[in-house]
């Protein structure tokens, strides 16, 4: 059932078995998931159906450097399937050694195994419609798959593993009605969580407070709560309930919206491979079931461990868009055309201010190269805006045989990396935040070390030769800034409270029935997007809860629940 939480009369108590805040990939996954396992859960989704700009301004906030992250308002989506409305697809799991406990990345180690998680990978592969779960060519894409640049092969860097794309769906469109028709689940739109209240002894929720921005105020009395409202939301709601414990909800050792972290990104470097075009697949192969595939370049589990480095991937790109050097038409009409680009998509284009010459170069490139800009804009028709399965970036054939690598790096988690409330309020009167992202010399390093092992293995293998500005390094990563839309690590995972808020069942530490599902949970990036391992931790966690409450002999209680109707008006318990 769907409802507009402002025809909800002032007041009302809603109960279930789970209430579920956030309707992003996160939220979606474990209601569906709850639903199936016989649990009634109340959804309570800020946005609506499609973006509006009240909702969107809930999100507004502050940030320490513009240059270093965007405003928190940015690369957020605030309506329901959440960020999904404008993500990229791209999906991985993380690896093996992601969950290890490594001596050169501090913090690092999860209180669960990559073999935790393995199950629930395939389901979330299956949500995110990104097909089978399988990640290498060889296995993805058919034994006689060519290689990603004849004549290269190394033990140390490899070439087999896959990034496989989603639609890109978007969570909300494609799931609305199966959370309208799940038996159980009642989604509330426009239904805003301001606050988090516990009993007084600070071990478990009482209710939720949630507003609409119409003025309604009602709550909800669930037996359990799940936070699922993105990286830096989360700690916001945490950090904003404070009526019984005045540092928020799970923050007695300050951990709370620390260890922020979001991925070093940026394009390096010029990688020149000897020999024709035709001996590199730098672009999209399609696997059996049609299903966008991309291959990279990643330094082995072996050989990080040996040289200390963190989990770091790296793509063939093309030249910087920005410098009209590059003479192709179609990369100098995208810089031409940047403005009319949403600002997640334009950012990377935006670098500097151009001269009035540049400007006339890139013009000069776009009228002395009509027919690959004609193609181009033929091909992005018809693969990309009319197709249902989206072509899913700008790819160009590389007639020169010379690449950048686009580098997407694990950030090392540090406690001074941290997201705060500020004196500002919203609508509904919730402190802003205030963003404080940072990132540390051994960030740098590492990718240097991981450029340097990739370059080495090129000069070793004579196909190709890989060639970097090592002093220009810090300027490349950070040219843009944080990677923006992955918000990390804000109410981490571990064993110890100390150190971490949520434990390897994403339950606070410190809050009997309060989770979290999300990447706010993660205690170490990866080099992997996010998206598809909090699907799976989200799968997972509705395991976890349906064993909690159904066992406690609450299969009886949940079933009652079922039954009766979930709206009823009265004082709180
Ligand atoms: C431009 C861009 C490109 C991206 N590309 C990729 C990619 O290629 N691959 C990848 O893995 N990831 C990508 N991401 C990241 C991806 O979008 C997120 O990882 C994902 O959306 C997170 O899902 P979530 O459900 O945890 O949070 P969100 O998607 O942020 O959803 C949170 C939901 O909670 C709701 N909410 C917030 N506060 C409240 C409240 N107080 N009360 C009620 N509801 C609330 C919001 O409205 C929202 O619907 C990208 C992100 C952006 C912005």
């Amino acid at each position: 059932m769907i409802i507009n939480a402002h025809h909800i009369p002032n007041g009302t108590v809603l109960r279930a078995d789970v209430c579920v805040v956030g309707g992003g990939p996160a939220g979606i996954a474990l209601t569906l998931s709850l639903a199936d396992h016989g649990l009634t859960v109340v959804l309570l989704e800020s946005g609506h159906l499609t973006a509006d700009t009240a909702t969107q301004a809930l999100y507004n906030g502050e940030v320490t450097d513009e240059r270093l992250h965007s405003p928190p308002d940015k690369y957020r989506h605030r309506l329901l399937g959440g960020s999904s409305a404008i993500w990229g697809g791209r999906c991985m799991p993380f690896d093996p050694l992601d969950f290890e406990t490594r001596s050169h990345v501090p913090f690092s180690g999860w209180p669960l195994t990559y073999d935790d998680l393995l199950p629930y990978y395939p389901a979330a592969n299956a949500l995110a419609e990104a097909g089978r779960f399988s990640y290498s060519a060889p296995q993805a894409l058919g034994p006689n798959v060519k290689p990603l640049i004849k004549g290269f092969a190394s033990d140390r860097v490899s070439t087999q593993g896959l990034e496989r794309f989603s639609c890109p769906t978007h969570f909300g469109q494609r799931y609305a009605h199966r959370l309208q028709c799940a038996q159980g689940v009642q989604l509330l739109l426009g239904a805003n969580c301001t606050a988090l209240q516990l009993h007084t002894d600070a071990q478990s929720i009482r209710a939720l407070q949630v507003s609409t921005l119409q003025g309604t105020r009602f709550s909800v009395v669930p037996r359990a709560t799940v936070l699922a409202t993105g990286g830096l939301e989360t700690a916001r709601l945490l950090l904003a309930s404070r009526d019984i414990s005045p540092e928020g909800v799970g923050n007695q050792h300050d951990v709370v919206g620390r260890y922020y972290m979001c991925h070093i990104a940026g394009n390096v470097g010029t990688l020149t491979v000897k020999g024709t075009p035709s001996q590199v697949r730098h672009g999209y192969e399609r696997s059996p079931e049609g299903i966008y595939c991309r291959r990279r370049l990643q330094v082995s589990a072996r050989e990080q461990r040996r040289l200390g480095l963190a989990n770091a991937v790296a793509r063939l790109h093309f030249a910087r868009i920005t410098d009209p050097g590059h003479r192709s038409g179609v990369l100098s009409g995208l810089f031409l055309a940047r403005k009319l680009i949403s600002y997640e998509y334009s950012k990377r284009l935006n670098d500097g201010e151009a001269s009035a010459a540049t400007y006339a170069r890139h013009l000069l490139n776009v009228a002395t190269d009509p027919l690959h800009t004609a193609a181009f804009l033929g091909h992005w028709l018809t693969q990309r805006t009319l197709a249902e399965r989206k072509f899913p970036s700008v790819i160009l054939r590389n007639r020169t045989n010379r690449f950048s690598l686009e580098v997407h790096s694990e950030q090392i988690p540090q406690a001074a990396s941290r997201v705060m409330l500020n004196e500002r309020r919203d609508a509904l009167g919730m402190p802003m935040l205030r963003v404080d992202w940072r990132y540390s010399q051994a960030d740098i390093d590492s990718v240097r070390g991981t450029l340097d092992v990739i370059a080495e293995e090129f000069e070793a293998s004579g196909v190709a030769k890989f060639e970097y500005q090592r002093e220009q390094l810090e300027e490349d990563l950070l040219r843009f800034g944080a990677y923006g839309g992955h918000h990390l690590g804000t109410a981490r995972m571990g064993s110890d409270p100390r150190t971490s808020v949520v434990n390897a069942d994403c339950q606070l530490h410190s809050v009997r029935n309060l989770f979290v599902a999300g990447s706010a949970v993660f205690p170490t990036s990866s080099q992997a997007n996010p998206t598809l391992t909090l699907i799976a931790l989200s799968l997972r966690l509705a395991d976890t809860l349906a064993s909690r409450l159904i066992g406690r002999a609450a299969l009886h209680l949940s079933t009652q629940l079922a039954s009766e109707p979930l709206l009823a008006t009265g004082a709180i318990l």
